[in-house]
C-alpha cells in the first residue's frame, strides 16, 4: 500500500479561541504535538484576528477590524431605519434580529459573516460594515492577499472548510479529501469552542470534554491522513485567548447622561470591550473624553499605541476614539449583546489570556511568535 501513498500532507487546524491559557494545566495531544508555542494575538475580536491568520497583515494593512464603523454616505442600512419605528420589545428580540440579518446578507449578496448584533435600528444607517466577502476565498480581503490568492496562483490542490458549517461535517468533507491523497495542504476551521468559552468559561469542565473530543477527531484525521501520505504534518492554531469576564460596566448610560445628541453630537458604537467613538464638534470630544477618563476598568487608548498596534486606521475608519476595557471587564449592554457572559475576549494583546497557541508534531517553520506568523507558516508548508 506504502507505493500508492503521496510524499506529504499539511493540516493546519484551526480552532476559534484555543488559547494558550485556556491549555494551560490541561493535557491536550501532549505526546502527539510536543511543538508548543505560544502567540501574540492582534487587537480586535475574531473579525480583526483571523484576517491576520490569513493574510500576514495586521489590521491597519488589510482594513478589516471590529464589524461597524461610523460612514453614513456609504451605509448600505438606510431602509433598516424604518425598523426603529417598531417597538424595541419586538425588534430587538434574538430570533428577530438574526432572521432581518439573514434577508439584508440576501439581499446584499454578502459572502462574509453578517451579523445585525443589537445595534439600533434607529442609529443604523449611520455605520458600515467590514465583513462582506467571504474571507476564505481567493480576492476575499478588503486589501492585500490572502493565503488562498498565494494557493490559487501556485496552482496548490488544497482543501479548506466551509466554516458556515458545523465542525462534524467540516471534518467528514476534510476526511473525504484525504482519502483522495489529490490535495497537499488543508485548513480546517472548527469554531465551536469560542461559544463554548464565551458560554461556560475557560475554567470549566465542559472546556477538557470538548478538548477530548477535539483529541479523538484529530486521532482520527491523523490516522486516514497515514493511510494516503506518507508524512503528515500537522499544526494546531487559534486566533486568541479567553478571559473570564469579573466586572461589568455600563458604559453606555454614563455616555448618554451627558445629554449630548447622538449622530449629531457624537457618534459610539459599544462592543463588548470597546467604546468606540466620533465626533462631530470639538466641545463634544472633550467632554466625553473627560467622562472616560472617570470610568473605571478601562482606558483610551492614546494614538501612540494603536500604531503600535496596527490598529491606527486611515481616517481613523473604526474610531477616533477607542476606550478599551481591562480584561475580565465587560460592557453590558453593548451593541454586540444585551446579557452578560461568562468569559470575553478582545482585550489588550498584551495581556495573557489574550495569547493564542500554535502545537504541532513538527518544529514549525520561521519561528513563528504572533498569530501573523501563521500565514508565512501555511505559504511555507504550503509551497504557495
Ligand atoms: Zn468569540
Amino acid at each position: 500500500m506504502s507505493d500508492t501513498k503521496a510524499p506529504k500532507i499539511s493540516i493546519v487546524v484551526f480552532i476559534d479561541a484555543l488559547g494558550w491559557d485556556v491549555l494551560k494545566g490541561r493535557r491536550f495531544m501532549d505526546a502527539r504535538l510536543p511543538f508548543r508555542r505560544k502567540l501574540q494575538s492582534v487587537f480586535g475580536f475574531s473579525s480583526a484576528c483571523i484576517p491576520s491568520i490569513l493574510t500576514g497583515l495586521r489590521p491597519r494593512e488589510h482594513r478589516h477590524w471590529s464589524f461597524f464603523y461610523y460612514s453614513p454616505a456609504t451605509s448600505p442600512f438606510k431602509p433598516l431605519r424604518l425598523l426603529g419605528l417598531l417597538p424595541r420589545s419586538l425588534v430587538d428580540r434574538g430570533r428577530v434580529r438574526n432572521l432581518i440579518s439573514k434577508v439584508v446578507k440576501r439581499f446584499y449578496n454578502y459572502t462574509g459573516y453578517f451579523q445585525l448584533y443589537n445595534i439600533p435600528f434607529k442609529y443604523i444607517d449611520k455605520f458600515d460594515y467590514c465583513e462582506k466577502n467571504d474571507l476564505f476565498v481567493p480576492g476575499g480581503m478588503n486589501r492585500g492577499q490572502n493565503i488562498f490568492d498565494h494557493l490559487k496562483r501556485a496552482g496548490v490542490p488544497y482543501h479548506v472548510s466551509n466554516w458556515r458549517d458545523p465542525e462534524a461535517r467540516n471534518l467528514e468533507a476534510l476526511k473525504a479529501d484525504l482519502i483522495t491523497g489529490k490535495i497537499t495542504f488543508a485548513l480546517l476551521y472548527m469554531a465551536a469552542m469560542d461559544a463554548l468559552l464565551h458560554q461556560v468559561g475557560k475554567e470549566s469542565t465542559q472546556v477538557d470534554q470538548k478538548l477530548a473530543w477535539y483529541e479523538a477527531q484529530l486521532e482520527e484525521v491523523l490516522r486516514i491522513a497515514a493511510e494516503h501520505y506518507d508524512q503528515v504534518r500537522l499544526f494546531v492554531c487559534s486566533d486568541h485567548g479567553m478571559a473570564t469576564v469579573h466586572t461589568q460596566v455600563d458604559l453606555m448610560s454614563k455616555v448618554e447622561a451627558l445629554g449630548l445628541a447622538f449622530g449629531r453630537d457624537y457618534t459610539a458604537t459599544y462592543d463588548s470591550t470597546m467604546g468606540r467613538f466620533w465626533f462631530h464638534n470639538p466641545a463634544t470630544r472633550e467632554r466625553i473624553s473627560t467622562l472616560l477618563q472617570q470610568v473605571p476598568g478601562g482606558r483610551t487608548l492614546p494614538q501612540q499605541e494603536l500604531e503600535q498596534l496596527g490598529c491606527d486606521f486611515e481616517g481613523n475608519q473604526f474610531g477616533e476614539l477607542i476606550f478599551l476595557m481591562d480584561a475580565g471587564v465587560l460592557i453590558v449592554p453593548s451593541h454586540m449583546g444585551v446579557k452578560p457572559i461568562t468569559g470575553m475576549h478582545g482585550y489588550h494583546p498584551d495581556h495573557p489570556d489574550s495569547d493564542a497557541s500554535l502545537l504541532s508534531n513538527v518544529e514549525p517553520p520561521h519561528d513563528p511568535k504572533a498569530i501573523t506568523d501563521i500565514f508565512h507558516l501555511m505559504r511555507a508548508e504550503s509551497g504557495a
